[in-house]
């Protein structure tokens, strides 16, 4: 059975609403995989190390047949070919590709954590989410996407931008 899964993406380097565009594009030719939905683009302040661009943020739903860690295996590659180079924890980069919910799975295994633990605290993550997802319902947190958004309040980092994927 194939499952449902929310990867988020961000960018902020060189142009990043293509390097999103990009991204799906290559997403969606994987084998085992169907790109079923994207939310809009965000412009966000950027998190953890904040001397650097801004962000361009988006999530998508994914349909896919592929196991966690394939996917996972799967997203890796396309940042790297796709030239990125893992300098600083949280700094610039072109591509960025996270598992943030794989069906209502719980992983905790070296490398791959899921839901993503970010999640709750991430309005880049959340305002997109909850465009695609709000009812949906955190698999640990007992919250659906748009309770833990409008717990975090402060989201005003993060604006929503007129073109999408
Ligand atoms: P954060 O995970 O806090 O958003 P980051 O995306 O900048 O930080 P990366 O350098 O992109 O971190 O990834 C480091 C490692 O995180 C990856 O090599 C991967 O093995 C691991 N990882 C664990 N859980 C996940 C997940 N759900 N999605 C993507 N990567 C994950
Ligand atoms: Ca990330
Ligand atoms: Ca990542």
């Amino acid at each position: 059975m194939p499952e449902t899964v929310y990867i988020g993406l961000g960018s902020n380097l060189g142009a990043p609403e293509d390097n999103l565009r990009a991204a799906l594009e290559r997403l969606a030719q994987v084998e085992g995989v169907e790109r079923i939905a994207v939310s809009p683009f965000y412009r966000t302040a950027p998190f953890g190390i904040t001397d650097q661009p801004e962000f361009i943020n988006a999530v998508a739903r994914l349909s896919t047949t592929l196991e966690p860690r394939a996917l996972l295996d799967t997203l890796l590659e396309i940042e790297k070919e796709m030239g990125r180079v893992r300098k600083q924890k949280w700094g610039p980069r072109l591509i960025d590709l996270d598992i943030l919910l794989f069906g209502g799975r719980v992983i905790e295994e070296p490398g791959l954590t899921v839901p993503h633990p970010g999640i709750a605290e991430r309005g880049f993550v959340l305002a997109p989410l909850a465009d695609l997802a709000a009812d949906l319902p955190h698999p640990t947190l007992k919250q659906n996407v748009k309770q833990l958004y409008d717990a975090l309040g402060a989201s005003t980092d993060t604006r929503r931008i007129e073109s999408e994927g």
